[in-house]
């Protein structure tokens, strides 16, 4: 890439909605790249492994005002050291993960936030809820009081045409509406992750309110 990170974010940031929350995603991007993107403005960073992130987050102490998102795939082993690494989880896929995460959180004393991953179109490469099975798990997640539920993150299966990508995100904004409408007292829905380097312009006329950009701020990963 020819232009600089300080460009590239000043860029991207000007072509969003001032609303819309800018995630870098910095998964396998050194500590060092990370402090420049900081001095650029971000202050959210997406990562998806714990080990990694652990060691970035000694590096950038100093750095106390980063919010750390955890995007990735969590395994239930690996859930304490999430909670405690990251404030934002965007990945919780299935309910035993929600309700070991609610038991956990009331155990350390923390209220993390968190979005539901859903799958409008089946896809053997992700994980998440179809659209019936978070439906019918709503009213247990509902009773996971010590996580503070934000709303909907989805991921479009691979190699779908734009006006696929277009129904996912925007079948998962009405899949939202359809359940801030059953007034959940603990289910709150005013957020949608979705957006990737590729997609996120879609997703933002779909009404996300976070993006999670990396390889379009960072360049492209191994
Ligand atoms: C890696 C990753 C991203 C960023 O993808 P880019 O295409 O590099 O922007 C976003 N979301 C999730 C869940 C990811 O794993």
């Amino acid at each position: 890439m020819n232009s600089s990170i300080d460009e590239r974010i000043a860029h991207i940031r000007s072509s969003l909605p001032p609303s819309v929350r800018l995630i870098a995603v910095s998964k396998q991007v050194p500590a060092e790249v990370i402090r420049l993107a900081y001095n650029a403005g971000i202050r959210d960073f997406g990562e998806s492994r714990i080990q990694e992130t652990a060691n970035k987050q000694v590096e950038l102490q100093d750095l106390s005002d980063i919010t750390w998102h955890f995007i990735g795939h969590l395994q239930s082993n690996k859930a304490k050291k999430a909670l405690e690494l990251f404030e934002w989880i965007h990945s919780v896929d299935n309910l035993k993960l929600a309700q070991r995460l609610n038991q956990l959180a009331q155990q350390l004393e923390v209220s993390p936030q968190v979005c539901l991953q859903v799958k409008i179109l089946p896809d053997p490469h992700k994980s998440g809820w179809s659209v019936p099975e978070l439906l019918a798990d709503l009213g247990e997640l509902n009773q996971c009081q010590f996580l503070q539920i934000q709303g909907l993150m989805t991921i479009p299966p691979l190699g779908l045409a734009e006006a696929e990508i277009v129904h996912v995100f925007n079948s998962t904004r009405q899949l939202a509406e359809e359940i801030q409408s059953q007034k959940l007292p603990n289910i709150h829905m005013q957020h949608l992750s979705m957006g990737m380097s590729g997609d996120y312009q879609l997703a933002v006329q779909a009404g996300a309110t976070m993006v999670r950009l990396g390889t379009i701020l960072f360049g492209d990963r191994n």
